[in-house]
């Protein structure tokens, strides 16, 4: 039998910003690697530990990729996808899914069925379902901004229905509510490790927002930082609190005070990114056609 590894990856230099010496304690390897080149706009990286693989959106081209760490292959992991964007996987290993064109957040069973979790409020179809993260007590909570309905481009394009673009929670029993309402375009989110703040991402006002979460709902919402480069569009905690986001020239990270202490600078517009790897501390980069890996002093933020 012969097994096909795919070529080492191409390899860059780490242009680092260092802005805070508290940067050099968490920034990793001098290098990062290209593990893909090839997509239209990606997005929506989510690590598997069990597979051993890195499960990522190509919206434009209506197609989910996977990644194997093992081989370096990357292959094709459902086409058409429906125009997944944000990707996650819950406490069970089962990955849930932002479909921007189906206008739904699903979960893939593990015998490959999907299960539609939310798509409408008060009988009115969701904007497109963009970013999504499951808390450990279940419950799903995602972002739906309009950009899979404004055109056929990474979508349908289609009427909105619901007037605003919220951020929801989806609890344990399935019911679908309303956690905040006065967002013009939600985004990225993420929990805090203690799962007691949430931060999301406005995209047009370029700010990351964070709250205090107080059961199912959200308290506060202050603004915790401000993008000095485009947008912020995804974002991840690590072990830390420290905020690693996506913006048009790479990856800002900010302490948990809000200071922007140091930035990755790439080549290619970060959509989102994801803390994976046997230890947890290989950020994963989603960056217009490429994946990127960096391995860091930090790891992920981990559930309570
Ligand atoms: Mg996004």
């Amino acid at each position: 039998m012969t097994i096909t590894l795919a070529p080492p990856p191409r390899r860059i230099r780490a242009e680092l910003v260092v802005l805070d010496d508290r940067f050099r304690t968490v920034a990793g390897d001098e290098y990062v690697e290209c593990l893909y080149d090839g997509g239209r706009w990606l997005e929506g990286p989510a690590y598997s530990s069990a597979w051993r693989c890195l499960v990522f959106s190509d919206i434009p081209n209506d197609r989910l990729l996977r990644w194997d760490e093992v081989s370096g292959q990357v292959s094709v992991f459902r086409q058409p996808s429906g125009y997944v964007n944000g990707n996650t996987l819950d406490r069970e290993g089962r990955l849930i899914s932002c479909s921007q064109g189906d206008r739904q957040v699903v979960r893939t069973e593990y015998d490959g069925r999907r299960t539609v979790l939310a798509a409408h409020l008060d009988g009115n179809r969701l904007n497109s379902p963009n970013d999504v993260v499951v808390k450990s007590d279940g419950s799903i909570w995602f972002t739906d901004p309009p950009y899979g309905i404004t055109s056929n481009y990474e979508g349908n394009a289609a009427e909105q229905e619901i007037d605003g673009c919220h951020v929801y929670r989806i609890g344990t029993d399935g019911t679908l509510t309303v956690v905040a309402d006065d967002f013009t375009r939600p985004n990225g989110l993420a929990f805090s490790t203690d799962e007691s703040q949430l931060y999301i991402v406005d995209t047009p006002a370029r700010h990351i927002r964070r709250f205090e979460v107080d059961g199912g709902k959200l308290l506060g919402g202050e603004v915790f930082a401000l993008c000095e480069a485009g947008m912020f569009d995804g974002i991840r905690l690590d072990h830390a609190g420290r905020v690693w986001a996506a913006t048009h020239e790479g990856v800002h990270c900010f302490d948990p005070d809000g200071t922007l202490i140091g930035k990755l600078l790439l080549p290619d517009i970060v959509s989102n990114l994801c803390f994976g790897g046997a230890k947890g501390n290989r950020l994963f980069i989603t960056a217009t056609t490429t994946v990127w890996s960096w391995l860091l002093t930090a790891s992920g933020a981990r559930r309570p």
